[in-house]
């Protein structure tokens, strides 16, 4: 069964993350704030051109970061769309979402995963940045290797799980 709001409702998704891969919203510092600053939702501070998590030293210029804005506005840098015969795979999928999104983002303050969006028998994995898509679709291949297929293009990745009578070894 189609539903026509879901599936433009995930166009636009698409349409907003092709959009802001485009413009490198993910990567650009601060508009007009060349100084150190700090940003007021998640605290990461931005020194000598680059964002981190070191405790902010005190006075800087408070701002948005980065990838707070797109989350602020739901901007995904990259989509990962899971689909297929994930169901029996999803708590496994989760975790390893999950522990990729917490490593990198400890790594590179500006690599989020943003809120995880079911839509009928897909999962949309939004990023703020293509290294964290990267990484966690480099997890998953390596997990699932000749269980699923991949698509790539510009602003996502579709991985699809194969039936297990697709699956070739
Ligand atoms: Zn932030």
């Amino acid at each position: 069964m189609r539903h026509q709001g879901t599936d433009s409702k995930r166009a636009t998704a698409f349409a907003r993350a092709r959009h802001a891969a485009r413009n490198g919203v993910a990567s650009d510092p601060p508009a007009g704030k060349p100084h150190p600053a700090v940003c007021m939702r998640c605290h990461a501070t931005h020194r000598q051109g680059r964002w981190r998590w070191d405790p902010p030293p005190p006075a800087l210029v408070p701002v948005l970061c980065p990838a707070c804005r797109c989350i602020r506005d739901g901007l995904a840098a990259h989509v990962i769309e899971l689909s297929g015969a994930l169901p029996p795979s999803w708590n496994e999928v989760r975790g390893i979402v999950g522990n990729v999104a917490r490593a990198e983002t400890q790594q590179h303050p500006m690599e989020r995963v943003m809120q995880i969006e079911v839509q009928g028998d897909k999962v949309l994995v939004p990023t703020t940045g293509t290294h964290m898509a990267r990484r966690i679709v480099a997890a998953l291949v390596r997990r699932w290797r000749h269980g699923v297929r991949l698509v790539f293009a510009d602003a996502e990745t579709r991985v699809e799980w194969l039936e297990p009578r697709e699956v070739r070894r």
